[in-house]
């Protein structure tokens, strides 16, 4: 094991020695008997924590609770854990109390899938009760023990299942999917946090589409939606649709395109997006994109779509102008992320709905002029303009107030129409005129 760690292969060669069992565990075995970059590291040992601590000169007790010591080595930081079985699970979530063994087996027996409970000994042999390797060759995803049980013990394996099955590119072996399926309600004792968690890594993996499909057969999302009322079956109409989520590299890009599709107010994703406790400047970029398509929508809302599209062939100019406005109220970066979303999004003719109709009238249109008229725009925020607050109230003797902000809007999106340079004196002239 020393060509994949060599600090690991240190450490377990320095607990072997004093006497005790020690070997690689998890994922990163998992991830070494598939050649694939490894991540983080873990060990188990038959050493108690106290044992681990005075087997090497620097540690630091990370997680005595669980059993887990770090070992710190100018290589790197490793935790040692030893091995352990969990004893009552509360709240279908990991348990809190932990019973040290000196089994290996017995510890990997109370990991969650066949391929992540293999372990590895200091001279690279793997041992695997649980079959995992043979299933890695399947390509299944298979729980260790009763399938029903495992997910009945920690709701969240459910997850991590449908996380497995779709970035690892797995079929879930028939009896987890079974029980997956009839385990799905525990769902909603899951703490935001860790749904939210678990759904990036699904969504930002290489494969958002299986994920999708396999949170909405699994009717996980179903049970997601007490929690946050999204219509999450609406992405079962737009197949071709989240295929194309893939082709998209930002994980911002990704989360509005899923969102896009949902056809919902920008502010009904905005509170389902912070009960999901996503970061504030997560949701505030991911809305953005929604609540610009919504602006630019919302000018289209009449005549055919036939009709609608021809019209904005033959005259761009409102679009033009809900474009502009839109992107210096909405921000550049919202306006370019929107331009990337509708390059990827297949048209489909036969689609029906508001989002439908905008991809087949306002889209086209906005792939091939959004750009250069974004290019147009000579600032996107009040910091760019030519003329502060200050400037104004100075220049037209007034007292500073709100007011300030509101004129410099007003100028700013003026300078985005083209109808004022962004030039101090020419935006003053506009100014004196507006009072
Ligand atoms: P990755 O790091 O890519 O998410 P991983 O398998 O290493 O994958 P970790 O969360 O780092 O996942 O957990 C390390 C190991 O601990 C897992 O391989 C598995 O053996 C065990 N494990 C983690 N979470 C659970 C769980 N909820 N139930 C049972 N075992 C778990
Ligand atoms: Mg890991």
């Amino acid at each position: 094991i020393e060509v994949i760690d060599r600090g690991a292969s240190l450490v377990l060669s320095k607990l072997t020695e004093a006497g005790y069992e020690a070997y690689l565990v998890g994922g990163c075995v998992r991830d070494a008997v598939l050649g694939r970059p490894i991540k983080d590291i873990d060990i188990a040992t038959s050493a108690l924590p106290e044992q681990v601590m005075s087997c090497f000169p620097r540690t630091a007790p990370t997680g005595l609770q669980h059993g887990t010591v770090t070992v710190i080595l100018s290589q790197g930081t490793y935790e040692v854990t030893t091995f352990r079985k969990e004893t009552e699970y509360e709240g279908f979530r990991r348990p809190t109390s932990v019973e040290y063994i000196s089994d290996l087996t017995e510890d990997l027996k109370r990991r969650d899938f066949t391929m992540n409970a293999m372990a590895m000994d200091a001279a690279g042999v793997v041992l695997d009760p649980f079959a995992g390797q043979k299933d890695l060759e399947l390509g299944v995803l298979r729980c260790v023990g009763a399938a029903e049980e495992r997910f009945g013990e920690d709701a969240l394996r459910m997850l991590r299942c449908v996380r497995f099955a779709s970035t690892y590119g797995l079929e879930v072996e028939s009896s987890t999917w079974q029980a997956l399926l009839a385990q799905a309600p525990l769902l909603r004792h899951i703490a935001m946090e860790r749904v939210r968690s678990e759904l990036q890594r699904m969504i930002e993996g290489p494969a958002p589409a299986r994920a999708v499909r396999l949170l909405l057969a699994s009717r996980l999302t179903a049970h997601l939606k007490k929690q946050l009322p999204l219509p999450f079956e609406r992405w079962l109409a737009w197949d071709d649709a989240l295929d194309a989520v893939s082709a998209l590299e930002g994980q911002h890009d990704r989360w509005a395109m899923l969102l896009m599709l949902l056809e919902m107010p920008a502010d009904t994703v905005r509170t389902a997006l912070q009960e999901l406790t996503f970061s504030r400047a997560d949701c505030e970029a991911v809305v953005a994109v929604l609540a610009l398509r919504e602006a630019v929508a919302a000018q289209l809302t009449s005549g055919a779509s036939q009709n609608a599209a021809l019209a904005l062939v033959q005259d761009p100019a409102p679009l033009e102008r809900v474009w502009k406005l839109g992107a210096v109220r909405r921000g550049e970066a919202a306006a370019r992320a929107l331009l990337r979303l509708l390059s990827v999004l297949p048209q489909s003719p036969e689609q029906r709905g508001e989002l439908a109709r905008f991809l087949q009238t306002a889209a086209p249109e906005l792939l091939r002029r959004g750009d250069a008229w974004l290019k147009e725009v000579p600032c996107f925020s009040l910091k760019e303009l030519a003329i502060s607050g200050t400037d104004l109230a100075e220049e037209l003797g007034r007292q500073p107030g709100p007011w300030m902000g509101m004129l410099l809007q007003q100028l700013l999106e003026r300078t985005a129409l083209g109808e004022i340079p962004n030039e101090r004196e020419s935006l003053l002239l506009a100014a004196r005129a507006a009072k």
